[in-house]
């Protein structure tokens, strides 16, 4: 609580819950004391403004959502209070999730604590930085197509993208939802695979999630000796957009992979350039149906300017929705068009099939792929903002795996100019998240 004090200023909580915490934390005591206590006893954990807390706030960044309050926990989340977290208060983030450097919020931006001029990532960009400047341990977040890897990698700390499924979708705000995932976000790759293992695994409310056996990471982040086969896609790292010490800091891990006895290859992927493309055209074609909810008459903000029924519908989501919302919504409305559903969002669809049969034969042949998490390092505020194609490429080592649903991680890998921290990305197949965690332990502690 005194770190979240001394570091208002990054804007990283929208709600802090200081006497819930404390009276959480005496249970727990009390709990240790008999001998029962779960297996997060006393994790202090916060959440991306777009996870249902019972009788908490929940807004997803939007006015839309002004004083709305959850009616029940999440799926994950009541995993996390059932094995005794704490939860200590709710991240600013994007609204909707739609962004790429928290710029996006109605409640302002998330500052980047390495340099209070940098933006921290997003769309999770206030869970990154509340797990960076030590305000919890963990911090959940949701990833689309990158918002807990990219954040995480702007910030120096680990994010996980779990296999499409993995984890319920029960209480996780909709943005696109054949694409979203709850991610983690740690410093120790044993506490996210710890909350990995708690949150993961079947549930009567999500008819889409996987009914797979869920291991125990937490106990299997030991690699053995093993020595592994790693592909890296030769076109990521000859992309424009890619800094060169971003570059070398890739080039420098695969040296040192070879170096400690592991095979690591370069592929083609010639399908690169296509994947942002499919992202935007699917998302937002998922986001202008999910959204379309948010009408002035269930849920949250009704505009008091409203005279009519269709202007009451007009004027809520006008007057509630930002300018990135809206545009997403009308991109989304626009591909799913009777007149050009064709042309964008079946042939995106294909596109997308073709995107995942190609990733998912390079892990036919190797472990993993390795990638950078990011072109850049965390930019400056403003710097995308007027040039929303700049912004999106943001995401473009992200998307792969968000496209074609796989597991994929984000570890840091040290600094590059100005001190600012460099990610590495790492994606493996469907449900390998074990191998997946014991691999980045493995290349953390090479570093
Ligand atoms: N930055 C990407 C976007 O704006 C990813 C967002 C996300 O993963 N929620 O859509």
């Amino acid at each position: 609580l005194t770190n979240i004090q001394d570091k208002q200023h990054l804007n990283a909580l929208v709600e802090v819950y200081a006497n819930e915490a404390k009276q959480a934390a005496k249970e727990v005591d009390t709990k240790i004391a008999n001998g029962t206590a779960g297996k997060l006893a006393g994790m202090v954990i916060t959440l991306k403004d777009v996870l249902c807390h019972k009788d908490h706030g929940l807004q997803a960044g939007s006015q839309i959502l002004k004083d709305f309050h959850s009616q029940f926990n999440g799926t994950a989340v009541q995993k996390l209070i059932d094995e005794d977290a704490i939860i200590i208060g709710r991240n600013n983030c994007d609204e909707f999730a739609m962004g790429s450097s928290n710029e996006n919020s109605s409640f302002g931006n998330v500052l980047n604590d390495i340099d209070n001029e940098r933006v921290p990532g997003g769309s999770s960009g206030g869970s990154a930085v509340a797990v960076q400047a030590d305000m919890c341990l963990i911090s959940l977040g949701s990833d689309t197509g990158g918002s807990v890897r990219q954040p995480a990698a702007f910030c120096g700390i680990i994010g996980l993208k779990p296999t499409y499924s993995r984890i319920s979708r029960h209480g996780l705000i909709a943005y696109g939802s054949s694409f979203d995932c709850i991610g983690i976000f740690g410093k120790e790759t044993a506490d996210v695979a710890l909350v990995l293992e708690v949150i993961s695994g079947s549930d009567e409310y999500d008819s889409t999630v996987s009914h797979l056996q869920v291991p125990e990471y937490s106990k299997s982040l030991d690699v053995n000796d093993k020595k592994f086969k790693v592909a890296y896609i030769k076109e990521t790292l000859t992309s424009e957009g890619l800094d060169q010490e971003i570059k070398d800091n890739v080039e420098y891990q695969i040296g040192k992979l070879e170096a400690n006895g592991h095979t690591v290859e370069s592929v083609d992927f010639p399908l690169l350039d296509y994947i942002l493309p499919t992202y935007y055209i699917l998302t937002t074609a998922e986001a202008s149906s999910n959204l379309s909810r948010f009408d002035g008459v269930k849920y949250g903000y009704r505009s008091p300017n409203a005279h009519s029924l269709e202007s009451m519908y007009k004027q809520s989501r006008s007057e509630g929705f930002g300018d990135e919302v809206k545009k997403r919504i009308m991109l989304g409305t626009f591909v799913l068009s009777a007149s050009y559903y064709d042309a964008y969002y079946n042939k995106a669809q294909k596109v997308r099939r073709l995107i995942r049969d190609a990733s998912k034969e390079i892990l036919n042949q190797y472990d993993f792929i390795i990638a950078p998490t990011t072109p850049t390092t965390a930019f400056k505020f403003g710097e995308h903002s007027t040039d929303p194609l700049s912004m999106y490429l943001a995401d473009l080592y992200t998307v792969q795996a968000s496209v074609s649903g796989l597991p994929a991680i984000s570890i840091p890998s040290g600094t590059g100019k100005g001190n600012l921290p460099i990610g590495i990305q790492v994606i493996a197949d469907d449900f390998e998240e074990e191998k997946l965690l014991a691999f980045s332990e493995y290349l953390l502690k090479l570093n």
